[in-house]
């Protein structure tokens, strides 16, 4: 893998960028199974800069986006697709603040769509739905689980044949080794008047802070970390206004959890009680923003 240094932040291009956290993982031992999203490994991260001008933290050096393509290829979570139900409370959370600013019977584009969950959601609910997600067996899943046929390949392959109202970023900006290209490819998916809406980890969140080098984002699969007026400057920066935005907290079975620490419980006969438990994982650490791209 390529590990790039680099002098400037690759958000604002300014150059006054300092060590944030040093990293913990070892780039040369990675293996796709380190880039899922049920990956347990917290604490585990890339050695991290923050910009002085812009607040953005980012990977640094940045390993190559073709050999974390890569990764992403080969990858397979089983785990996650078998999550179903607790992923999609909150998706149904989503598509119900989507729906007023995306009428249902809109095009809707998830990018990232891992194995159809939130699509599968968003179809029931009447918007005509297409997915990009850049792991062959994630896609197969979502053929096999839910009928869906997505787009195998990155977002800068995807040429779709009308723009979408609605462009769904669910946990997906803080993959991308460079928000610029990525959102600018994204940009092009949109409609004018269209919503993008954006879910992804804020590294200002008081979690972030009380957990330290702990906080359960850091992972081998997140390379970016936004705040408010980060992630508000990449969007401006590509034509979207922030039209609404909440603190995010994700959903979880009592399962999901529990397995994350005591992973001998899986297949125990207390994982039917657990997997109907659902909990509500009140930690706020991440925002939900709903933005509009600018009509021409
Ligand atoms: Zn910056």
């Amino acid at each position: 893998m390529n590990l790039t240094p680099l002098e400037r932040c690759p958000l604002c291009r300014g150059g006054r960028i300092a060590l944030f956290r040093k990293g913990t993982l070892e780039p040369r031992a990675l293996r796709a199974d380190d880039f899922r999203i049920t990956d347990r490994h917290y604490g585990s991260r890339w050695t991290l800069f923050s910009c002085r001008d812009c607040g953005f933290v980012f990977a640094n050096p940045v390993p190559d986006a073709e050999a974390i393509e890569r990764f992403y290829a080969a990858l397979e979570d089983e785990e996650y697709s078998q999550e179903g139900e607790g992923r999609g409370r909150n998706f149904a959370a989503i598509l119900k603040r989507l729906g007023r600013l995306a009428p249902p019977g809109s095009a809707l584009l998830d990018v990232g769509a891992a194995s159809g969950i939130f699509l599968n959601l968003a179809r029931a609910a009447g918007f005509r739905v297409q997915g990009i997600e850049p792991s062959r067996s994630l896609v197969a899943d979502a053929e096999r689980l839910y009928g869906l046929r997505l787009f195998h390949g990155p977002a800068e392959r995807f040429a779709p044949v009308e723009p979408f109202a609605a462009v769904t970023l669910l946990d997906v900006l803080e993959h991308v080794t460079d928000p610029h290209s990525f959102l600018a490819a994204v940009a092009r998916f949109v409609a004018p008047g269209g919503t993008l809406v954006v879910v992804t980890p804020d590294i200002a969140s008081l979690a972030a802070r009380l957990m330290g080098g702990r906080w359960w984002h850091y992972r081998a699969a997140h390379v970016n970390f936004f705040h408010r007026r980060s992630l508000e400057r990449l969007l401006a920066d590509h034509g979207f206004a922030v039209v609404r935005r909440r603190r995010f907290a994700w959903n979880f079975s009592a399962y999901y959890l529990a397995t994350r620490l005591l992973p001998f419980l899986k297949g125990t006969p207390l994982q039917r009680p657990l997997k109907a438990l659902h909990l509500r994982l009140q930690l706020f650490d991440s925002w939900e923003v709903y933005a509009r791209k600018a009509e021409k």
